[in-house]
């Protein structure tokens, strides 16, 4: 038999269930029962929705009611000091998901740091370790979910994170040390955990090891060997399933199929070449699970080619040692395609979300086991659809791939070197020294939200939206005025969110009403679906950006969100290299960005964000993506005159190993997200030397707490120790969408005050004494 199986599944629900059962548990409108019980429900519908499709084996204990790494690191007793004085049980389990407020007389409690889970939109927690840490087996959860699904009948396998790539996305508090030197004691829990679920009735259970598609140090791969070895034995009879994925295991492959384990899991989408080694080095016994439908994306799999694999896999190995799964865990993916009424019948013919994927996983099953002919139907369907995609006039534009084909270096680079510019922009747009902005958004308050729905429902016309929109830009820019802001920002009111406010003025993009996937806790987030040439239709902020400056006399900051960051945060077709969609994109912000200036906006922002957390796993291949992106956003921003300013911001960025690359953007300002680590940053523009203007945030957006003139002074302080005065923009960490106006206008007006107050002082003091020396 040819196990249909799968890795994981999203947690949420078909109408996010979860979200909502938690945010109302937060809210203190529910209680912990309802909560419980939401869960539990989801839990079996998303199982039973499982094996009613076929699946011989179907993951348990993949769900979570925040965070699986968080879950993982109750059940080994990894529980930081801080959070012992918080109440047993789910008040401490969110206590650490999400921090304790400060309250009164009670002091709050520091979440555990969330941090990206490898190339995902995915955050997990962060386990903390001791130097000397301890682990203890609380088993309660696998079991539980174990014995809930097995009473329901249910061929449940449970998923537990391994015990290497648990260790080595956590971090340990002794800088002697590092987090996998812990696992001689972690092993022992990890052994007694293997026996419970045996003793539980489990016969197989599936250890996840993602970190083997990162680059690991040969010592990790020794360590693996031992781990793995203790592992198969406390399992005895029970199988194991190893599983890898979102990507190729490399150089670590030889080591993973030496392991003792009943079965291994390849990403055969991302990693497609890895599957012949694999075949060759599988001990006699073993299985493969083969990973042949993209759990990371939302297109219909190629079956018929998919099948192929799957039969020459089989005809090696004997269709008894082969599993068909998705390439990693569903919680990638949404949940349902069935549901999406908006889209029309050709783009869905074209996609699959989860449910659909593990359709597809079924019928793979099905035709490696009884041949093609007992699926012909389907492969069939499939053919159909793939190849009316293929030639769709929908997704090839002509003139878009001439454009692209006609991209010229020159194209790639402003005219002159950002010292020429400089001199060209303060004489068009004269500014103070250490000038003041924002990033870009005002606070989206409930009446924002509020008339938007209205407007989307219908309630309220166009022109009635259109003047409220307009009446809240207009008070925004009174308020900067007033404040004493240089360069204003017009406030982003019209948008919903800064890629789907363009994908949706742009030709190649789909938009879902449920394909929603979680990016941490209970937030989702909801991607634009890329299936076509890029082409803008026409201009899509010009308007907003002209009537700005009609209201003031001072700088209007025109804002687009750059071509990384609307490829990073989509769903990306598959039928060409990510480089060429993105480049697509920058073509129509190269367009937007000409029409702003034209239009008289001097002073232009290009937000990305995304640029860096979209750098690949492993390092060999950081130098190919980093050359294709920074052309992208040259490509996107070079087309202006020199007098134009270009600036770009990103946030939650680290910059130590991509200085290179971020002055290679050649910005002329870069805004970054700088408070929280009290300009710690910073040092990597200052050891480069980085070369242009430079606002290192100032003001903690994340944070309620209103910053005070001598925090700012400070931060302002130690970013001239290490910047020249000529380079510094005083600005806050981000965009102020989420915040209160109650918080922001004194914030701001604190920020143009110390930014005053420090001008004077400057001013005074002779220019040699200035700066770094
Ligand atoms: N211009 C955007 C804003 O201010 C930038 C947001 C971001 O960097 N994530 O909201
Ligand atoms: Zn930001």
């Amino acid at each position: 038999m040819a196990i249909a199986t799968n890795l994981g599944f999203s947690r949420m629900g078909p109408h996010r269930e979860l979200k909502k059962a938690l945010e109302r548990f937060w809210a203190k409108k529910s209680d912990a029962g309802v909560l419980l019980a939401t869960a539990c429900s989801l839990r079996e519908s998303h199982w039973k929705l499982q094996r009613d499709l076929g699946l011989a084996q179907v993951p348990c204990n993949d769900f979570s009611l925040y965070d699986h790494v968080l879950d993982a690191a109750l059940m080994v007793g990894v529980r930081p000091g801080r959070f012992g004085g918080v109440a047993e049980g789910l008040d401490r389990y969110f206590a650490m998901a999400r921090g304790v407020a400060h309250e009164g007389e009670r002091s709050g409690v520091a979440a555990l740091e969330m941090t990206k889970w490898f190339d995902t939109n995915y955050h997990y927690l962060v386990p903390e370790f001791e130097a000397d840490q301890e682990f203890r087996l609380d088993a309660a959860k696998p079991l539980a979910e174990f014995a809930e699904a097995k009473a329901l009948g249910i061929p449940a396998r449970p998923v537990l994170l391994g015990p290497v790539s648990f260790l080595l996305l956590g971090k340990i508090k002794d800088a002697g040390r590092k987090p996998l030197d812990l696992w001689p004691a972690l092993v022992p829990v990890y052994e007694e955990l293997l026996r419970r679920l045996r003793a539980a009735g489990a016969d197989w259970v599936q250890i996840d090891e993602p970190c083997l598609a990162t680059d690991v140090e040969p010592s990790t791969l020794a360590t693996l060997e031992a781990v793995y070895k203790r592992l198969a034995d406390a399992a005895g009879n029970m199988n194991i399933l190893l599983a890898t994925y979102f990507g190729d295991l490399g150089q670590a492959l030889p080591a993973v199929m030496r392991l003792p384990v009943r079965a291994v899991h390849l990403d055969l989408v991302r990693g497609p070449g890895q599957l012949r080694e694999a075949v060759e080095l599988v001990a006699p016994g073993q299985m493969l699970s083969l990973g042949l439908v993209d759990g990371r994306n939302i297109w219909r799999t190629d079956l018929l080619a998919a099948l192929d694999v799957a039969e020459d896999a089989a005809e090696r190995l004997g269709v008894d040692r082969i599993l068909i799964a998705p390439s990693c865990s569903l919680l990638h993916t949404p949940y349902d395609l069935e549901g999406e009424s908006k889209l029309d019948g050709e783009l869905k013919g074209w996609l699959a979300f989860g449910r659909q994927k593990l359709e597809e996983v079924a019928i793979l099953a099905r035709g490696v086991e009884h041949g093609r002919d007992s699926v012909a139907d389907a492969l069939e369907e499939n053919r159909v659809a793939l190849t009316g995609r293929r030639s769709s006039p929908r997704i090839h534009s002509a003139q878009v791939r001439r454009r692209l084909a006609s991209v010229t270096p020159e194209m790639l680079a402003r005219e002159n070197p950002y010292s020429t510019r400089r001199v060209d922009q303060r004489a068009k747009t004269p500014l103070p020294l250490l000038p003041t902005t924002t990033i870009g958004s005002f606070p989206q308050t409930d009446d924002v939200r509020k008339a938007r729905a209205s407007f989307k429902a219908g309630k309220l016309r166009p022109d009635e939206y259109d003047a409220f929109l307009k009446e809240r830009t207009a008070e925004a820019v009174r308020w900067q005025e007033e404040v004493g802001l240089d360069v204003l920002v017009h406030g982003e009111f019209e948008r919903n969110d800064m890629v789907e406010y363009f994908g949706e003025n742009l030709d190649g993009f789909a938009f879902t009403e449920n394909g929603w996937v979680q990016s941490y806790g209970s937030r989702c987030v909801k991607p634009p679906i890329i299936f076509g040439d890029v082409a803008r239709r026409g201009p899509m902020t010009v308007e907003w950006a002209r009537y700005a400056q009609s209201l003031t006399a001072r700088p209007m900051k025109g804002m687009l969100t750059g071509p990384v960051t609307i490829l990073q945060w989509s769903f990306v077709r598959d039928d060409q290299p990510r480089r060429e969609t993105c480049w697509q994109i920058a073509l129509a912000i190269r367009d937007e960005v000409a029409d702003l200036e034209e239009a008289g906006i001097a002073v232009i922002q290009i937000d990305e964000p995304a640029l860096r957390e979209g750098l690949p796993l492993r390092r060999d291949d950081w130098a190919e993506y980093l050359r294709w992106t920074v052309d992208a956003f040259r490509l996107a921003s070079a087309g202006v005159r020199d007098e134009t300013q270009i600036h770009t911001h990103m946030c939650y960025c680290e910059f130590n190993d991509i200085i290179d690359s971020i002055a290679a953007l050649d910005a002329d300002v870069i805004s970054i997200e700088t408070s929280r680590s009290q300009m710690e940053l910073l040092g990597a523009f200052a050891e480069f030397r980085y070369p242009n203007e430079i606002g290192p945030g100032v003001y903690d957006i994340h944070s309620p707490q209103i910053p005070t003139r001598e925090g700012v002074e400070l931060l302002l302080g130690k970013a001239l120790a290490v910047l020249s005065p000529e380079q510094l923009w005083v600005n806050p960490d981000c965009g102020l969408k989420t915040r209160k106006w109650e918080e922001v206008k004194p914030a701001l007006a604190t920020l143009v005050e110390a930014a005053r107050a420090l001008r004077g002082r400057l001013a005074e003091s002779p220019a040699r004494d200035r700066g770094p020396a």
